[in-house]
């Protein structure tokens, strides 16, 4: 479900005309529905709202700090892998004690700005990590509360690249060994054992892998249990998938369900890091058609790039383009293509597309999740701007990048000033 829809054969994003946005902050754009938002947040914390959790949307998938408040301010709270996304969470008002940390590489930087800013815990993910953590926590006398990600290997059946809850993945601590990682950390004068967590993977189109990894850590928290290490907070991460073509996953509430089924019993704060269903099918990328090429293929170049959209590149992941005008007209199969000097540049390749030319909009769907935050300025093309609707208004959320920005920071040093 998502207010992206046509009135007089013309796009709007709630009461406001795509093409309308487009006239007034030029292409290409990214944009969010508040409406959308709000709805599929409130979808998925709601199929929680029965046992004591905390949401925590997963920052990576879309971090503008407009986009961050949102969720703030209707009770969930926000997942960082980064701190940079911490200060983008503080810098949104998300209560501290609603931000968790996930990350294999965190620095002692990033564990010290996470410590004073007195966040709910680190989800850690190995023994040096912890020992980093607890030599920061010392030298600031504060206690670090701590949570462990442990690594069930269980094949979340998704893009490999997306995939982390294998043995052969590089994420969590393995389930098997974890235990002597909690023993050690429970003699450490700084940490405070809080909470274990674990996250397989993303896009997941069905629930049995969820389930499957619960079943593996409440065996685990029972044999912490018995270690006498009792905990506070079970993360069971994000992960859960969306239609972007033909895909059928779970709703949430069913995802919910299954979840609270296998979770009787236990007693503790669940935590939630949902990114993708959260943002993924709220927001789509507007651009606008430059040229044709007709050759033995057909091409439509526009004004986007993978450098705007890194998934289809990235992952030959598919997103469905739609005209914003006129969405009736013909259909051609073609390549959508951006302006990046390179042949993987596209953003649908070989697929049935609307008969687009010069000056047609395109709306790229389902492109709220790792769409914006993937972005990168690569070909030195300014990022685009982000704007949010809400009702019949819309508000630019993220200005579109000038040229001056592409060259902050860079300096030419004096031995190239000379002559
Ligand atoms: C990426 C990530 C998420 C969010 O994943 P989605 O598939 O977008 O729901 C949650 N937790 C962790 C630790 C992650 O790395």
């Amino acid at each position: 479900m998502h207010h992206f829809t046509y009135l007089n054969d013309s796009m709007f994003c709630e009461e406001v005309a795509v093409a309308e946005i487009a006239r007034e902050v030029g292409t290409p754009f990214y944009l969010y529905s508040t409406a959308t938002l709000t709805q599929h947040f409130k979808a998925f914390d709601s199929a929680f709202a029965d046992i004591p959790h905390i949401t925590c949307f997963a920052a990576k998938a879309c971090s503008n700090i407009a986009i961050l408040r949102l969720f703030g301010s209707l009770g969930g709270g926000t997942d960082i892998v980064s701190g940079g996304e911490l200060f983008r969470a503080r810098s949104a008002g998300v209560d501290p004690k609603r931000i968790v940390y996930s990350g294999v590489g965190k620095t002692a930087e990033e564990i010290r700005y996470a410590l004073e800013t007195g966040i709910l815990m680190f989800n850690a993910e190995s023994e040096q990590e912890l020992n980093l953590i607890q030599a920061v926590a010392a030298e600031m006398n504060v206690m670090a509360p701590v949570s462990f990600r442990v690594n069930p290997d269980v094949d979340p059946k998704t893009h490999a690249y997306i995939s982390t809850g294998l043995a052969k993945n590089k994420f969590g601590i393995p389930i098997e060994s974890a235990i002597e990682v909690y023993r050690l950390a429970k003699q450490m004068a700084n940490i405070e054992v809080v909470g274990v967590s674990c996250h397989i993977g993303s896009q997941l189109t069905q629930v049995a892998p969820f389930v499957e990894s619960l079943a593996k850590v409440k065996l685990f928290i029972g044999m912490l249990k018995d270690a006498g290490i009792t905990i506070a907070y079970l993360d069971l991460g994000g992960g859960l998938g969306i239609q972007y073509k033909d895909e059928e996953p779970p709703h949430p509430e069913a995802y919910g369900q299954a979840i609270k089924k296998e979770l009787a019993g236990l007693d503790c704060t669940l935590i939630l890091e949902p990114g993708r269903v959260i943002v993924g099918n709220a927001g789509v990328l507007i651009t606008k058609v430059l040229y044709t090429k007709e050759g033995k293929k057909k091409f439509i170049i526009v004004d986007a790039g993978m450098n705007d959209l890194a998934r289809p590149s990235l992952y030959d992941a598919h997103h469905s383009i739609q005209a914003v005008t006129n969405p009736g007209r013909e259909k051609v199969v073609a390549d959508v293509v951006g302006p990046i000097c390179e042949t993987g540049d596209f953003l649908a390749r070989e697929k049935q597309v609307p008969a687009a030319v010069s000056d047609d909009l395109l709306a790229v769907m389902s492109a709220g999740a790792y769409g914006f935050s993937m972005s990168s300025n690569y070909n030195s093309r300014p990022r685009v701007a982000e704007v949010l609707v809400k009702h019949d208004q819309f508000h630019v959320i993220r200005a579109r990048e000038e040229y001056e920005t592409l060259i902050q920071g860079e300096m030419i040093p004096d031995f190239l000033k000379e002559r």
